[in-house]
């Protein structure tokens, strides 16, 4: 359940021109809340809450249950105290599980392969490979719109736009049960109308350091420079992300995420952490496993992942696609720990005090785009290239690593997974 912040000024007509605006972000309406209203028709209209379960705080509420104050991680005795005629469902991941498999299999997937499933429900599309058959990106969001209202009984709001950052602000805008189309020579003007909090990313303590520097709003940070933001906020990534966010710009492309196309693993935390270092260790372990898999299975990979899920169970991924494909933790690892950093929008400082600025509950990486070891011709970089007459200290110390791994296996091979692991 979303609670970015929604401006009313931002749901107006923004234009028709669809040019370039193949990025869907879907985002179904109070998900679990519409699921249980889907198997008890009693329930239509009336104030909902999910949320009974052991950790007693808010999973969902319907948007009758919202108008009194009622939001996603509020303990549920103070739901209860707000709305007292409420009524309070346990959560039944199970059910809500089953019903969005059926929806992204049975919608999502039929419009494109190109989706990249965020949450239970939540995606983002890439439709560029599907307009031939359906003409403009709007058809397809109203197909999906119709689609899964009428067999699933789920509203969704759907945002499109030229990339993924304004397509998941314009359904954030659109909801409820709406559509907001942002062409791309408005995505500046749209992002710029924003708080800072409307730019998905951009937390408490982020936001607090951007205001100690007198910048109040997206308008505001888009007049600073990119080296400017690097003395806010003392990162090269951050300050990188919000200048471009701030002109509504974004770098990431769509990526599926389907696990017959990736290796991975995760883990969860026996309790939620903000250590940096606890999360980096299992990043560590998690990079070891996945490049050691990698390697059993003679495959190289090119896209490295990783995933985050927070404390009120969203998740988050964040990838990197390499010019060189790996399959080694030596390789995976360091790219793990920037793709969180760079995810958290970290400053050096927090990374200095070992902080993280917000509670994970569960970290893992998944290695994608796989190709066969024996098929992938390693081009050398240009570096690569340029360094040739002096070979390198870094790329012999990643051979070395890479030899090392190699020796692990056959430890492990012997000894059992978890005999042996390499201190990186
Ligand atoms: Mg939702």
């Amino acid at each position: 359940m979303s609670t970015a912040p929604r401006l009313a000024a931002a749901k107006r007509d923004w234009g028709s021109d669809e040019t370039g605006c193949v990025v869907l972000h879907i985002d179904m309406d109070a998900f679990y809340a519409s699921c249980e209203v889907a198997r008890h028709p009693e329930l239509k209209g009336k104030p909902l809450i999910i949320g009974t379960g052991p950790r007693a705080v808010v999973s969902a509420a319907s948007y009758e249950a919202r108008k009194y104050g009622i939001n996603s991680a509020m303990p549920v005795t103070r739901a209860r105290r707000l709305c007292p005629n409420g009524i309070f469902l346990p959560v039944d991941m199970r059910y809500y599980r089953s019903i969005s498999a059926q929806i992204f299999l049975q919608v999502f997937s039929r419009v494109t392969d190109q989706v990249e499933q965020v949450s239970v429900d939540e995606c983002y599309m890439n439709v560029a490979g599907a307009l031939r058959q359906w003409g403009q990106p709007s058809n397809i969001a109203r197909w999906i719109r119709a689609q899964v209202a009428e067999r699933f009984h789920v509203t969704c709001s759907v945002g499109i736009a030229g990339n993924k950052l304004i397509a998941k602000m314009a359904s954030t805008n659109a909801k409820p049960d709406g559509m907001l189309l942002i062409p791309q020579d408005q995505q500046a003007r749209f992002v710029q109308l924003m708080p800072l909090r409307g730019i998905p990313g951009i937390g408490q303590a982020l936001e607090k350091r951007l205001k100690a520097w007198g910048i109040e709003d997206v308008a505001a940070l888009s007049r600073y420079s990119e080296s400017e933001l690097l003395q806010a906020t003392g990162s090269h990534i951050t300050a990188h992300g919000l200048f471009l966010a701030s002109h509504g710009l974004d770098e990431r492309s769509v990526t599926p995420y389907t696990p017959e196309k990736s290796i991975g693993a995760e883990r969860t935390f026996l309790q939620d952490t903000t250590s940096l270092k606890d999360v980096c260790n299992l990043l560590r372990q998690c990079s070891d496993e996945v490049a050691s898999s990698l390697r059993k299975r003679d495959l190289l990979a090119r896209t490295i992942t990783v995933k985050l899920r927070f404390e009120d169970l969203k998740y988050m991924t964040k990838s990197h696609t390499l010019r060189v494909p790996v399959n080694s933790a030596a390789a995976i690892y360091p790219q793990a720990v920037e793709l969180l950093k760079a995810m958290l929008y970290m400053s050096d400082e927090q990374v200095a005090k070992g902080e993280l600025p917000r509670l994970i509950r569960l970290a893992g990486v998944s290695s994608s785009g796989l190709s066969k070891a024996e098929d992938t011709p390693i081009q050398p970089s240009l570096d690569d290239i340029l360094q040739e007459e002096k070979p390198e200290p870094a790329a012999q110390q990643r051979s070395q690593l890479a030899q090392a791994e190699q020796a692990l296996d056959s430890i492990r091979g012997r000894y059992g997974k978890g005999s042996v692991k390499l201190g990186l």
